[in-house]
């Protein structure tokens, strides 16, 4: 659906994107993650067709987005960060609108319910919530059955609830088999959603994967954690764990690949002991921990040499 090698684009002397190469395929969801000003907009806009890039080879549903048809226009479909609608409009009039844009369309009020508006199907899109603003959105960008969907940030502004409800809305886009790329800053939502992520940093991508995937085996370790019991000093810690915890405080925190022994290990240093381990936890890094890792060691890549 989406190929992509060397791609770049500079503002006048500034690179915002730097050598990107990606891969989508049909019925994939991907997000691209990435601190503010990391290249994602710029990225999607010219996959999109709404930015010309600098350099690179890019394909979009076969044909370079730069010098696209009305024919492509109309199998894509785009929910930018901002839309805004004639307020006189229902959501089934503004719905309506959009379907008669595209040669294929869905069933109006099949897209309404999809997204969950059926009860605000002849309510005004102005008096429409922002959430439900934004449901409005991805159906304006359903209602063509585009096959490659661009969602750019699309649950910005919601609250827990209604992101949870979202979510449901974007993980039936690919029960239809639609292909998705999706831009976020909510790593949930990419854990949720994503069969893939890229995380880019500094206009370069530095992490690609399945979000569970994602980072090295180290960043991927299980995090055994507890409070060093009363009386007890890290340096009693049994050798092989002290070695690799880090220790903050009274706080342990020890990454295991295979967490068992460790906490087997552990069990018994604690009971030989009489003392307890509290505050144990035991835990996956989540997507936020690797890509928080990921982002911090990638902080500085603007002002230093270029990375290998
Ligand atoms: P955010 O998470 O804040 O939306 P982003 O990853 O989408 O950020 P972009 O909007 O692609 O980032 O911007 C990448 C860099 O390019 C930023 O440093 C931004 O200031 C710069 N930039 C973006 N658009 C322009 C423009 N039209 N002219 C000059 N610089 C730009």
């Amino acid at each position: 659906m989406i190929s992509a090698t060397g791609l770049r684009k500079s503002y006048g002397d500034f690179e915002a994107v730097r050598g990107i190469d990606v891969e989508v395929c049909a019925g994939e969801v991907f997000a691209l993650l990435g601190p503010n000003g990391a290249g994602k907009t710029t990225t999607v806009e010219i996959l999109e067709g709404y930015r010309p890039r600098s350099a690179g080879e890019v394909s979009v549903l076969g044909s370079d987005p730069a010098e696209i048809t009305r024919r492509w226009r109309e199998r894509v479909g785009i929910v930018l960060q901002e839309c805004r609608l004639t307020p006189e409009l229902t959501v089934r009039e503004a719905v309506a609108r959009y379907a008669g844009y595209y040669p294929g369309p869905r069933d109006v009020d099949e897209t309404v319910a999809l997204v969950g508006l059926e009860a605000k199907a002849d309510a005004r899109t102005s008096r429409l919530s922002g959430g439900q603003q934004r449901r409005l959105d991805v159906a304006l960008a359903l209602v063509g059955d585009p096959e490659l969907l661009f969602l750019d940030e699309p649950t910005t502004g919601f609250d827990p609830s209604a992101r949870r409800q979202a979510w449901e809305v974007l993980g039936s886009l690919r029960d239809l088999g639609k292909t998705v790329i999706l831009t976020t800053h909510y790593m949930e939502e990419a854990q949720a959603l994503a069969d893939r992520v890229a995380i880019l940093a500094a206009g370069r991508i530095v992490a690609e994967g399945p979000p569970d995937q994602l980072g090295d085996s180290e960043q991927r370790a299980t995090r055994i954690s507890f409070t060093l019991p009363p009386g007890a000093d890290a340096a009693d810690l049994p050798a092989g764990l002290r070695a690799r915890a880090r220790i903050d405080g009274d706080r342990v925190s020890i990454p295991a690949e295979d967490p068992l022994p460790a906490l087997d290990e552990l069990t018994s240093w604690a009971t030989t002991r009489g003392a307890g381990l509290p505050g144990l936890e035991v835990r996956r890094p989540s997507l936020e921990d690797v890509y928080l890792e990921l982002a911090d060691a990638h902080a500085g890549d603007r002002d230093g040499e270029e990375p290998a």
